[in-house]
């Protein structure tokens, strides 16, 4: 008989009241990952999402693979459909789960019933099974406290499923549940990060990339629309608002200290986005800056970028290791991309002696010279905008 997906939620069983609406956001998202690979039913019952097949031609495979990455979903199994009746449950079981009853040190059987008509209670049921496949794999322990793996019956409306231990699944809230978010996406390997981080916590994840074409080629921005790309399955769909940065980057050169351009360059970005943000509905900005990483990532630094900005800016990797970094972006396929070796609009113009302790004043003073807002406005004018969706 067919195979099901269930999904796990996770924190949001938390959510009391809200609860529904979370619920609801996750169905409303999974269906939409779903789409490509053939019709399915998706209901919840009991913290737990049902993705049911329609018909033969459903892509069960690519099906399994989005629902792991579906952001508010803490586990996730297949199960195997079977009749509602003991010994078809036990001989599903002892099919569908042969080879890891056969592997397993331990085990033990748990049952839900959903139909309160089901003959046996819950633990007849366990018992039964529990002795049919003890009988079928003689080497296999029972263990109720710490089995190495817990055989899952439902006795759900129309039929009964079989599953053993959820893996993990993505994590995190629903997308769509967190408001929408700005990504200051560069080429490198941080800020994808940051934004599938954002995107965890349920934002909506917009992303900004600003380009210096001629001084960055245009694989360079490919990089990064790529990068972007790589990270729908887990955001959803995108906006990508590609800033042509070159004239700004060309003035602060004209006209300020060197030792000042990194940071005046970044004060110049966190102002283009900001403006952007609010012209789209935008709640907040995601960088990729980790303390203490480079020179324009010091305390100092980063007061002085804030300072410019009206929306808060979330930095989801501020406190982590250029390493567990690099874990997060192997796992969520983003590594490969980031190391292609193209230059970021950032290294273009570095200064010989960087600042890292920089004072506000000494900003504001530089950026006496310029024409701030025309050279702000004149950005947002040119924005490119470019939709990616699944
Ligand atoms: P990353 O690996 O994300 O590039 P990084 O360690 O190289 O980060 P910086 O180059 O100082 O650090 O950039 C800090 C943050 O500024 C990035 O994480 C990103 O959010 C943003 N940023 C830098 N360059 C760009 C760019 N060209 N377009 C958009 N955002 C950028
Ligand atoms: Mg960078």
């Amino acid at each position: 008989m067919k195979e099901i997906i269930l999904l796990k939620q996770g924190e949001m069983v938390l959510k009391g009241l809200n609860r529904r609406g979370f619920e609801d956001k996750l169905m409303g998202n999974a269906k939409r990952r779903l789409k490509r690979y053939g019709i399915f039913h998706v209901y919840t019952r009991q913290s737990t999402t049902y993705i049911e097949p329609q018909d033969e031609g459903c892509d069960f495979e690519g099906a399994w693979q989005a629902m792991g990455k579906l952001f508010g979903v803490a586990g996730l199994c297949r199960a195997r459909a079977c009749p509602k009746d003991k010994d078809a449950i036990a001989a599903c079981a002892q099919e569908y789960l042969g080879s890891q009853l056969a592997s397993a040190s331990s085990f033990k059987v748990e049952s839900k019933r959903a139909d309160k008509s089901f003959p046996l209670t819950s633990i007849q049921l366990s018992q039964y099974v529990g002795s049919v496949l003890h009988q079928a794999f003689p080497k296999l322990k029972v263990d109720v406290h710490t089995p190495a793996l817990t055989v899952h019956l439902e006795v759900r409306d129309y039929d009964a499923y079989v599953h053993a231990n959820p893996e993990p699944g993505a994590g995190g809230l629903p997308v769509g549940m967190g408001g929408r978010a700005l990504s200051l996406l560069s080429g490198g390997i941080d800020s994808p990060v940051a934004s599938w981080m954002a995107a965890k916590r349920g934002s909506i994840v917009d992303m900004i990339h600003y380009y210096s074409y001629p001084y960055t080629s245009p694989a360079a921005k490919e990089k990064v629309l790529e990068l972007a790309r790589l990270l729908i399955p887990y955001t959803g769909k995108q906006c990508v608002y590609i800033v042509p940065f070159t004239k700004v980057q060309e003035e602060l050169r004209r006209s300020c200290p060197e030792a000042l351009f990194t940071i005046l360059m970044r004060r110049f970005m966190m102002r283009i986005a900001c403006r952007i943000a609010e012209k789209n509905g935008i709640q907040a900005l995601v960088t990729g800056e980790s303390v203490g990483q480079v020179a324009s990532q010091t305390l100092e630094a980063i007061a002085c970028t804030d300072a410019v900005c009206t929306l808060p800016i979330l930095r989801p990797v501020v406190g982590m290791d250029k390493e567990e970094i690099v874990q997060i972006a192997r796992k969520i396929g983003t590594f490969e991309t980031s190391i292609l070796p193209y230059e970021d609009c950032c290294t273009v113009f570095t200064p010989k002696h960087p600042r890292t302790k920089p004072k506000p004043e000494e900003l504001v003073e530089a950026e006496g010279a310029l024409d701030v807002e025309s050279m702000v406005a004149d950005a947002v004018a040119n924005v490119e905008r470019i939709i990616l969706d699944l």
